[in-house]
């Protein structure tokens, strides 16, 4: 079994379109959704939830005023100044505690207890073209990285059981723990550039960030007609860095019309030269 995460560094690059695609041709796959801060991959995918499951975040302590005495103990000690006198009580701001539980030991009189988070969930579900693992994240809650751990381990062990040849994670936007959590372990990454000037920037650090990891890489520049300039500077960049480049797809409007018909590009469309030329990269990458 194999293991291939589509990233692009910015958001709307069109990359989730092209992981959608890639599904409708792949044979013996189970998905991934990643990005668990703003999943996605459910709009094309239309999944059925068969399991639910509770993820517990992070950490987050809260004082018992009736316990507490005022002594401040607890404000001096923490390092992320998450614990202020306010209304003459000392109390935790939930958004600044980063769940390292020191106040809670420190306290002298034990008035500071912490919770884990409950408010998060993943899923397995089926779709038309195999099993899904996906997540929602509570807006505000911590420990995307390891929720991102969670899914993937939770998919690679479907494909394991169901002896599929590939999982193919759709991968979170940015450099953060939810990437780096994407990256790890897996065969290859598929970079999908968009030809714009933020685009090019963030799969820059994307590609350094996969390079430090070891992992194959390789790219397509989406959209590629829109700036034909920036789109050469990207094909360029590719070059130098040796990172081969599967496909330069261009701007077309059946993707659009695809997507708000909740159909993926290859089913919808399945002749156009679109769909042509994702089957080509699906080739590629499989080989
Ligand atoms: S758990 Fe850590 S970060 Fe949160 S309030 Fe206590 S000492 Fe501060
Ligand atoms: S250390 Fe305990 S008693 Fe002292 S201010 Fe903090 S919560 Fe209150």
């Amino acid at each position: 079994m194999k293991q291939i995460t589509i990233l692009s560094g910015k958001g709307g690059t069109g990359k989730t379109s092209i992981t959608a695609a890639l599904a409708s041709l792949a044979k013996s796959v189970v998905f991934c959704d990643n990005d668990v801060d703003a999943a996605d991959l459910h709009l094309l995918l239309h999944p059925k939830i068969e399991e639910k499951h509770t993820f517990k975040g992070a950490w987050v302590a809260s004082i018992d005023p009736e316990k507490c005495t005022n002594c401040g103990i607890c404000s001096e000690n923490c390092r992320f100044d998450a614990i202020h006198f306010i209304d003459e009580q000392y109390a935790i701001n939930a958004f600044q505690c980063e769940g390292c539980r020191l106040c809670e030991r420190v306290c002298p009189v034990g008035a500071i207890q912490s919770e884990q988070s409950i408010k998060n969930h993943w899923f397995v579900s089926s779709t038309r073209f195999g099993k899904l693992v996906h997540a929602h994240m509570t807006p505000g809650e911590e420990n995307s990285g390891k929720l991102v751990s969670v899914v993937r381990n939770k998919a690679n062990s479907i494909a394991n059981v169901e002896h599929s040849d590939y999982v193919i994670n759709d991968g979170p936007p940015g450099i953060g723990c939810t990437v780096i959590s994407s990256i790890t372990g897996t065969d290859h990454v598929l970079m999908v550039i968009e030809p714009s000037l933020s685009g090019l920037h963030d799969a820059k650090r994307v590609i350094e960030l996969v390079k430090s990891f070891n992992v194959d890489l390789s790219a397509i520049i989406n959209k590629f007609d829109l700036n034909l300039e920036l789109s050469q500077k990207i094909e360029d960049y590719l070059k130098e860095e040796k990172i081969p480049l599967l496909s330069k797809l261009p701007f077309n409007k059946k993707m659009v019309e695809s997507m708000i018909n909740g159909k993926t590009i290859v089913e919808y469309a399945p002749n156009s030269s679109i769909s042509k030329e994702i089957k080509m990269v699906w080739e590629q990458l499989k080989r």
